[in-house]
């Protein structure tokens, strides 16, 4: 569906990013990374920003944390096609550094749209940045896949990829989080229809 109203708006929020001089970090980047998938995708996915390899590709998650989270995702029954992928901020903090939050705050109104537009049921958050727009304060090891409403949506925050492939004590629980999913969606369906 090419002249569908969802893809020519995030089509028009990928061309914004590509060119977006909003902060510091536009001035270190190889390419900007808008994000990626199925626009009418019912899970969102949402990590911290571009490492480099999705700065030299422009694609998120594709790297060593992409190609675990592509495991995760089939052991939800998911391909990466199916859902849509995109970070906090949208251009790679030099040598992988955290966001700063004016940067955060820069960006952030590219997550806002995307949401808007493809209206997910399910949002996964993936590590502390996201996680903090929805669970400000809160501890990653306590909520994480613990889903919460929040505007007619489902949030689930979950650890970041990278996280469980530095730390091998947590990834049985992404992968438990992960596994979950589906039975998220189905139970949020269920409600709404
Ligand atoms: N880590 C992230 O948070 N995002 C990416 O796109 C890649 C690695
Ligand atoms: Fe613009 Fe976001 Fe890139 Fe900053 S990180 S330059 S706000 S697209």
């Amino acid at each position: 569906m090419p002249n569908d109203s969802v893809v020519i708006a995030l089509n028009e929020i990928a061309a914004e990013v590509r060119e977006c001089p909003k902060c510091e970090l536009c001035k270190s980047r190889t390419h900007a990374v808008p994000g990626e998938g199925d626009p009418h995708a019912r899970i969102m996915l949402i990590g911290e920003g571009p490492g480099y390899h999705e700065d030299q590709q422009g694609r998120p998650f594709v790297g060593a944390s992409g190609k675990f989270l592509s495991e995760l995702l089939a052991q939800a029954g998911l391909k990466r096609e199916e859902v849509f992928i995109t970070n906090v901020v949208k251009c790679r903090p030099p040598g992988n550094r955290d966001p700063l939050p004016d940067e955060i705050a820069a960006c952030s109104s590219y997550l806002d749209r995307q949401i808007e537009a493809i209206n997910p049921d399910v949002i996964v958050t993936l590590g502390r940045f996201s996680m903090a727009r929805w669970f400000a304060g809160e501890r990653i090891s306590k909520i994480h896949g613990q889903p919460r409403k929040s505007n007619g949506r489902l949030i689930v925050p979950m650890f970041h990829p990278a996280a469980a492939l530095h730390q091998q004590s947590i990834r049985p629980q992404i992968e438990e989080d992960f596994r979950k999913l589906p039975k998220f969606l189905a139970e949020f369906e269920q409600d709404h229809f």
